[in-house]
Formats: structure tokens, C-alpha cells, sequence
């Protein structure tokens, strides 16, 4: 292992061993499972803030917020509050309730590409959801994906895969069958015209191009100045349908997502993560033309027990609330832009290779000297130079993705004395693997 010997977790590991007899490597999901840094996890206590406590008691910055829902900060007095109060009066119906029609009109009026909205209970379920939409409604059965983009664990999406898929070396999982890959094409992220050409090649067949706006999943990778623009126009001119999966990016990057941000509207949304306030709730969403098409209305299925939890809509709904709050995302983006300058001064002094690649409130300090566009680059980063670099900074208290190829998440519970001290033990990592 990786992991420093004077930083000892003796619960988390005595927990580790245990859970690992009843659970797969001990994890209920890979990402969380430290593969690619060696050692184990620290298990969890509790949370506040913008703060994460062990059961070694251990206090660390948090940069990973759940992956992502955590904007707010963690335990949120509003969020809590809204959570306590549904759960007082009833914890699941499987009937429709007025808080989802509350949640869903929040959605609408957020995405001008949104006339209509379904929520579930996962990000894999709304990629594979708006997935199956754009298949049903153009009666076309191929879809395009981007290597290193990872769209949760649906058969024809988990190649190249990228998040914990491509950490633990298993973009293409066993279990997928033939069948489900082939309808799955291939291309580079930020390549435009390999879209152009596999559109070309496949005319009348292809039923949607997948992408996550800004890819999280293979650490930050920012889509390249008309790249988005290209899409629009490349699906628009061949009757393919343009899915955003914002599951990571929707109401993080701009309370409108990365649509807002970058001004391009797509045909289809999935949202997830932030929606559910830290509960697990999702969501796919389109026109209303779109969206008639779905059960009951239209013959499109999908469904859910848990749809619509009454305490997963509230934990949103009241997230989605403090959003609004005045200048939320300007504090926001003011304080990961400090956090990025500083990490980037930091491996510029410790000379080693390194690129800050920061999009809002997600950001990545790759190991590699040139700017990543793809997965091919993002491959070539040093992760044993990251591996080093993870445990320097977890020992200092600062807890980042384990892996080089996720984003860290930036919440408003950050203050900036917390950005200051992890740049500080940003810099003491550095010099510590540099040295
Ligand atoms: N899409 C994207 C862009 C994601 O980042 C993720 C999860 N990190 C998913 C889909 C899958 O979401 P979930 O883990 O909630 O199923």
C-alpha cells in the first residue's frame, strides 16, 4: 500500500476486514473502494458542513460531497429540516404527491430544454431511461458515446467507461453481452468530426449522441470552444437526438446546468446527484413532445417503486431552494478559482508535471504537462505520482477523489480559510512526492 505509516486507521481498517466477508472489496460501489491509491478507506461517522469525521475520528475537508450532490455542504440545516419533516408523515406512498409536481416545475423552469420531467432514483437510471426515449421516439437503435465518459452501470454504456470503470482498469465490464455493445459507437471526446464521420457512416441509424457537456469521468476534461456548437448542429442536420447527461453538471455548473452555461440546448437531460439533495433521486427530462411519448401517456416504458420518494423530493426541493439564494454560484466560482490558482502555483513549485482543468465548482489537478481534451490523455497521466499525492493530502485531512480520473466538487459550505489549508497541505504533498 501507498497509504503513510504514521497514518493509521485502526476502526476502518477492523471495518474494512469485516465488511469485506459480506461485501465485494467491502464497498457498495467501486469508486469508493481506494483501488488505485492501495491501502482502504476510512469509514464514514458523520458529516457537517463541509467536513467529513471517520470512525478513526478523523476530521477532513471534504472535495468529493457524496460525488457530487453535496453543493450545499453536508446535513444542511434547511435540508434537514425539509427531510425530518416528510419523513414525520410517511416515508413512501407509491401514490403521486404535490411536493413532486413542486420539484418538477423547479426543473422546468431551470432548463429552457426541460417542458417535462421524470424522476427516479439513480443517474443510471435516467441515462438508460432518456437512452431508451431517444430510441423509442426515433425508432433507431444505435447511439453514440465518448470514450472516458461514464453514464452509470448500463450494459451498452460500460465501454470505455470511464470513473471508477477506468480506475480499477474495467472500462469494458464482463457480463455485457454482444448484443448490448453493439449498438453502442464509439468516439473520442472533443472530436466533432469523428462524430461527423460515424453519423455519416450510420445514416438514419443512429438515434443519439451521449456526452456528459463537461466530462467529470475521466477527471475534468472541458469541452473544446465549438465542440458543443458541433453536436447541436451535426445531430439537428441527421435527425439524431443530443442527450446531456448533467447527472453530474445539472444545477452544479449554473442552477441551469451545463446547457445554461455553455448556452446549448439539447433534446434530452439526465439529471441526478444534486436533484436528490443527498438522497438518491434523479431525473430525465425533454419537450413535452419528447416526453409524451412515455408511459402512461405514451408507449415508452419506465417506472419506479421509489420514484418520487416524498423524503428524496424534499432533501432536493430544498437544496434546489438554497440555490437561488443571491450570487450562490459567483461565491461558488470565486472560491474554486482560488482553490485552482492555488493547487496550480503549488505543482508549478514543486516542478512536478501537472494541469489544473477546472470548470466552476469541478475541478482536476492531472499529473500530466499537457491540457487533457480526451481519455487518450488522460490515460497518460502519472497516477502512481497521484497515488502518492491522495495519501499525502488525506493525511493532512484533505479528502479528494481517490482517483485521478474523477473531479473534485467544490460546495458553498467551503469557506476560505478551508480552500487556504488545503492548498497549504497541497503544497507540503507536493514536496513530499516531489523530494
Ligand atoms: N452519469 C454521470 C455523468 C455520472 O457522473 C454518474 C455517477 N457518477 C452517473 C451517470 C450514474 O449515476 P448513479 O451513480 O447515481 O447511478
Amino acid at each position: 500500500a501507498l497509504s503513510r505509516p504514521d497514518f493509521q486507521l485502526p476502526r476502518s481498517h477492523e471495518a474494512f476486514v469485516k465488511a469485506s466477508r459480506v461485501i465485494p472489496g467491502g464497498v457498495n460501489s467501486p469508486a469508493r473502494a481506494f483501488g488505485a491509491v492501495g491501502g482502504e478507506p476510512p469509514f464514514m461517522a458523520r458529516a457537517e458542513g463541509a467536513y467529513l469525521y471517520d470512525i478513526d475520528d478523523h476530521k477532513y475537508i471534504d472535495y468529493i460531497g457524496s460525488w457530487g450532490p453535496m453543493i450545499v455542504g453536508h446535513a444542511h440545516p434547511e435540508v434537514r429540516k425539509a427531510v425530518v419533516e416528510a419523513l414525520e408523515l410517511g416515508s413512501s406512498f407509491g401514490a403521486p404527491t404535490v411536493r413532486e409536481i413542486e420539484i418538477a416545475e423547479a426543473v422546468v423552469a431551470a432548463s429552457p430544454s426541460i417542458e417535462k420531467v421524470r424522476f427516479v432514483s439513480s443517474g443510471t437510471e435516467a441515462a438508460m431511461s432518456a437512452v431508451r426515449v431517444a430510441r423509442g421516439v426515433t425508432g433507431r437503435d444505435k447511439i453514440v458515446k465518448m470514450a472516458g465518459c461514464y453514464h452509470g452501470h448500463i450494459d451498452a454504456l460500460l465501454i470505455q467507461a470511464g470513473s471508477a470503470a477506468t480506475t480499477l482498469g474495467t472500462p469494458n465490464s464482463p457480463g455485457v453481452t454482444k448484443g448490448a455493445a453493439a449498438d453502442t459507437l464509439l468516439c473520442p471526446f472533443n472530436d466533432a468530426q469523428a462524430v461527423a464521420a460515424i453519423l455519416e457512416a450510420n445514416k438514419g441509424q443512429v438515434a443519439a449522441v451521449l456526452l456528459e457537456p463537461v466530462a467529470g469521468n475521466m477527471g475534468l476534461v472541458p469541452p473544446k470552444p465549438g465542440y458543443l456548437e458541433s453536436l447541436r448542429e451535426l445531430t439537428e442536420k441527421h435527425g439524431t437526438l443530443l442527450i446531456f447527461d448533467e447527472v453530474m453538471t445539472g444545477f452544479r455548473l449554473s442552477y441551469g446546468g451545463a446547457q445554461e452555461r455553455f448556452g446549448i440546448t439539447p433534446d434530452l437531460t439526465a439529471l441526478g446527484k444534486i436533484i436528490g439533495g443527498g438522497l438518491p433521486a434523479a431525473a430525465y427530462g425533454a419537450s413535452s413532445r419528447i416526453m409524451d411519448q412515455v408511459s402512461p401517456v405514451g408507449p415508452i416504458y419506465q417506472a419506479g417503486t421509489l420514484s418520487g420518494n416524498p423524503l428524496a423530493m424534499a432533501a432536493g426541493l430544498s437544496t434546489l431552494k438554497l440555490l437561488r439564494e443571491p450570487s450562490f454560484y459567483d461565491r461558488l466560482e470565486a472560491r474554486s478559482a482560488r482553490l485552482a490558482e492555488g493547487l496550480e502555483k503549488a505543482a508549478h513549485d514543486a516542478r512536478v508535471p501537472h494541469i489544473v482543468q477546472r470548470v466552476g465548482s469541478m475541478l482536476t489537478l492531472f499529473f500530466h504537462d499537457g491540457p487533457v481534451h480526451d481519455y487518450e490523455d488522460a490515460k497518460r497521466s502519472d497516477v502512481a505520482l497521484f497515488g502518492r499525492f491522495f495519501w499525502e493530502m488525506l493525511a493532512r485531512g484533505v479528502y479528494l477523489p481517490c482517483s485521478q480520473f474523477e473531479a473534485a466538487f467544490v460546495s458553498a459550505a467551503h469557506t476560505e480559510a478551508d480552500v487556504d489549508h488545503t492548498i497549504a497541505a497541497a503544497r507540503e504533498s507536493l514536496a513530499a512526492i516531489a523530494g
